[in-house]
């Protein structure tokens, strides 16, 4: 009875010391976002600005920022270390190396393996411009590779069979980022998800500014998938692709090269739980919640000049009645 109770005992120490370093492994690597984000300047000209900001979140991630003074657009991207590979996602709005020097910084930041650097993987959050402009600079460099912007390239490269279904992963050598298509912003759009710190790097699907919506039915399936997608992971942060609001919820005027008082650039969860049902009962037009603005630009574009033709026609209306009443 004795010895049975202490191989009982034993067995229960192993299962608790097996479930404490399963807990231990899965549990995301911690990071620094205790940063100030360069805001940019009323007068770009009159305050010289550093075009790129470097944060170190933890000794494998870094997450880079363009100026606002540089391009309005202040692109994050963000640069992931494994042990055999780096992934760099996005290269920002800019493609003069002189007024953006990414690829220079980007190769001093990747470390050294086997006497040469780190073989880098540059890939997208979609195709936009300001998330790909800086491509060019990596063309020429040894052991980089670029993944391609097209939707037939992106879903090739990551060997997508049924998307926007599916899930895909790049090994970059101890660590595992996995690729969720999320379009509705943009056909190809994706998010990826690093299992080492249990950051989604969200692109301009979440982010705490403009949801610039072209499909809203694509966005919110996309916007289901990576909530159930993260249903059994952990989440430390929501990273995105600018910051357009400043701290009260407030959106920056459109093209500004100054952010003051700016927003947090990390959502939560519950920014991205919510999500589905903001973009079901989303008018089509605008939206605002406290960390993220709705939006359809084309529809408001077209209410715009619906109004603008309503009111010219009233005038003219109004005046050609006025002309009758003059002339009787
Ligand atoms: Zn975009
Ligand atoms: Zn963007």
């Amino acid at each position: 009875m004795r010895k049975q109770a202490s191989s009982v005992t034993s067995a229960m120490a192993v299962s608790a010391f097996l479930l404490t370093s399963i807990m231990a492994w899965s549990e995301p690597v911690p990071g620094s976002l205790d940063v100030h984000w360069n805001e940019g300047a009323s007068d770009c000209k009159a305050t010289p600005q550093e075009p790129l900001q470097v944060h170190k979140y933890e000794a494998q991630t870094f997450i880079l920022r363009q100026s606002p003074c540089a391009d309005f657009e202040a692109n994050f991207i963000y640069l992931l270390i494994g042990s055999d590979k780096a992934l760099l996602i996005d290269t920002g709005a800019v493609a003069d190396p002189k007024a953006m020097p990414l690829a220079k910084t980007i190769s001093e930041l990747l470390p050294d393996k086997d006497h040469e650097k780190l073989p880098l993987l540059v890939a997208h959050s979609h195709r936009h411009l300001d998330h790909r402009a800086g491509d060019p600079q990596f063309a020429s460099l040894p052991s980089v590779q670029v993944v391609p912007f097209d939707l037939d390239g992106v879903r090739a490269f990551f060997g997508f069979v049924n998307w926007p279904n599916g899930i895909a992963h790049i090994d970059l050598g101890g660590r595992t980022v996995d690729v969720i298509p999320t379009p509705g912003h943009n056909p190809t759009h994706v998010a990826f998800y690093d299992e080492r710190t249990g950051i989604l790097f969200s692109g301009d699907f979440l982010l705490p500014g403009r949801l610039l919506i072209e499909d809203a039915k694509a966005y919110r399936e996309s916007a289901l998938r990576v909530v159930d997608f993260l249903k059994t992971r952990p989440l430390s942060h929501s990273l995105g692709g600018h910051i357009e609001l400043d701290a009260t919820g407030h959106a920056y005027r459109f093209g500004s090269h100054y952010h003051p008082n700016e927003h947090r650039l990390e959502l939560a969860k519950a920014d991205l739980t919510a999500l589905p049902a903001a973009l079901e009962r989303f008018n089509g037009f605008y939206a605002r919640y406290p960390n993220y603005i709705l939006t359809n630009p084309i529809h408001n574009l077209v209410a715009i000049a619906v109004i603008a033709v309503a009111v010219l026609i009233f005038v003219v209306w109004g005046l050609r009645r006025l002309l009758r009443r003059r002339r009787s």
